[in-house]
């Protein structure tokens, strides 16, 4: 059962940015990392996590200071227009087992294609 408590840093996320195993960059800032997902559920599937180390959204709005959030939330726009998303997309994130959370490192969901549910 996924632990959204405390952080494990040897989940997929982590190893990621560490370099451990590949990813598709996306984006990338001094806190920010953005990349492709691996499965994806629309023609664009964009994964954005904080380089530092939070569990899910409730550990990141409740632990990480306002400037901290503001500039997470400030990448998204960035991210956005980088990819040119003019007409619209879609945000979603999963908090832990009941919500579907799989990888336990705050991470929003980008997505954008004619055929998102
Ligand atoms: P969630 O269920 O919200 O925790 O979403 C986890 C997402 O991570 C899923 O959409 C997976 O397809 C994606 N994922 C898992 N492993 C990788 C990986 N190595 N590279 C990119 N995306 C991944």
């Amino acid at each position: 059962m996924i632990n959204i408590e405390n952080y494990n840093d040897e989940n997929i996320f982590a190893k990621i940015l560490r370099n451990e195993i590949p990813s598709e960059k996306v984006y990338e800032n001094d806190h920010v990392y953005a990349f492709n997902d691996i499965n994806p559920q629309a023609k664009i599937h964009v994964l954005i996590i904080p380089k530092a180390n939070y569990c899910s959204f409730s550990d990141f709005t409740e632990n990480a200071n306002p400037t901290e959030q503001a500039n997470f939330y400030k990448s998204i726009k960035e991210i956005a227009k980088k990819l040119e998303l003019k007409d619209g997309f879609r945000l979603t994130t999963n908090i832990g087992k009941n919500g579907g959370q799989e990888v336990p490192h705050f991470h929003f969901h980008l997505l954008c294609g004619k055929n998102i549910l």
